[in-house]
């Protein structure tokens, strides 16, 4: 690969405290930041490359997606079970499955996301994309692969995106079948949601035993994975750390006790306010919720931003995450995140870049390899014309996404207008 130097830009470094930066050059070679000198000390062999003072971020990561499904909103919910057992029936069918991961990992990509977390998947497709893609086979970001999610029955994508589990002893096995299939972390469904729930008032009930919960974090452990658990509920999220849960996704309203609990077994928050949006705000014209779905939909939307100004505020690491494939969250948006952080969180733009960068690099285990613009990281950059400090809707229009030193110049991803019409009603 060549050896470049960029050169005319103002740089946003991804750290927390970070500044505006002019006058640097980053010297990229072998895919990787080699160094980050002023603009007058390049030397002879790095090829000069004008970025004509545009603003410079480390790609984005988003902890939180689910690779299969486009996002786009349907008038009645498909069941999942059945739409996973279609797409698995036979080869055929698993291949154009796995056509469409990969096509949708390449919107992530395309829109300026360089690393994604998945967190539920078909069978082992994610873990098969990250090796085509690390293979340069397909074009695609970093992934961290889930894999399959660990359920129990009558719980949050139970026999579809995760498998069930009925007891401790199962639980352990089950997360060796998964580690098996060479997944990069473990997740756990230990609250229902917004769309399983069967009771106003009540989305985000516990459902998975403390025990199973307990056993499957110890195995997990016990082969070196982290453990990501959905929970939508304050009794979720205590059972989930007092068992051994690395990250809570989405969250719910805490108590200083559950803040505690965060900062006690160094548990983090991936927070994920996109799928909230459509349930709780959205005309019931336009989102088809049913009465119950738009009255629980609203108790998860202000658990989960009230647990993420929580954690922000009690210096709890918080990353993002957008919980993709959900009714308007598309593979496309993750940048959409970030303006809700800013507009329900009360983060400042620079905040909410450094929560979509180096933050979310640290809470998954990466930040040593990217998550920030900084030598000897892999080479994960974009370039955009406005300034993400001033107006975090530059993320939208990217002129470059660069990963691991390779260039996508003018990237473009197909949008669903309809989605995109909605969701300016929130910019
Ligand atoms: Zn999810």
């Amino acid at each position: 690969m060549e050896k470049y130097a960029l050169t005319n830009f103002v740089l946003l470094d991804g750290t927390e405290h970070m500044q505006p930066q002019k006058g640097l050059a980053i010297l990229v070679e072998n895919g990787r930041i080699n160094a980050i000198v002023p603009e007058g000390a390049i030397s002879g062999d790095f090829k000069k490359q004008d970025l004509d003072g545009q603003y410079l971020l480390p790609g984005l990561i988003n902890l939180h997606v689910h690779l299969a499904g486009s996002g786009k909103p349907r008038k009645k919910q498909t069941d999942p079970v059945k739409a996973v057992k279609l797409v698995t029936a036979n080869g055929l069918t698993r291949r154009l499955g796995k056509a469409m991961v990969t096509g949708y990992a390449k919107q992530q990509l395309l829109s300026g996301v360089t690393t994604i977390r998945t967190v539920g998947g078909i069978l082992d497709f994610d873990a098969q994309l990250r090796d085509a893609i690390d293979a340069g086979r397909q074009t695609g970001p970093r992934i961290l692969a889930g894999n399959m999610a660990v359920s129990v029955p009558g719980g949050h994508m139970a026999g579809s995106l995760a498998h069930i589990v009925t007891t401790p002893q199962e639980a352990k096995a089950c997360v060796k079948t998964i580690a098996e299939t060479k997944a990069d972390l473990i997740k756990l469904m230990v609250t229902g949601g917004v769309l399983d729930a069967v009771k106003k008032g009540e989305p985000g009930v516990l459902k998975m035993d403390p025990a199973i919960i307990r056993a499957a974090c110890d195995q997990a452990h016990a082969l070196g994975l982290k453990v990501a658990a959905h929970v939508e509920s304050p009794e979720g999220v205590r059972a989930a750390l007092e068992n051994g849960v690395d990250t809570i996704e989405h969250g719910a309203m805490p108590d200083p006790e559950i803040l505690e609990l965060f900062k006690e077994r160094g548990a983090s928050l991936v927070t994920t306010i996109s799928p909230t949006l459509s349930f709780s705000l959205f005309d019931q014209s336009i989102s088809h919720a049913t009465d119950m779905q738009k009255y629980n939909g609203r108790i998860v939307m202000d658990g989960i931003v009230g647990c993420a100004k929580a954690c922000l505020e009690a210096g709890i690491p918080v990353g993002l995450g957008t919980d993709t494939a959900c009714p308007y969250v598309t593979q496309y948006d993750t940048w959409r995140e970030l303006t809700y952080l800013r507009r329900f969180c009360g983060v400042s733009n620079a905040q909410a870049l450094y929560i979509a960068t180096l933050a979310s690099a640290k809470i998954a285990g990466i930040e040593k390899e990217t998550g920030s613009i900084e030598a000897g990281k892999s080479a994960d950059m974009l370039v955009c014309r406005e300034n993400p400090l001033t107006n975090l809707s530059a993320l939208r229009e990217l002129s470059m996404v660069i990963f691991r030193g390779k260039q996508i110049k003018a990237p473009k991803v197909k949008v669903i207008p309809q989605v995109e019409q909605e969701l300016d009603n929130y910019l």
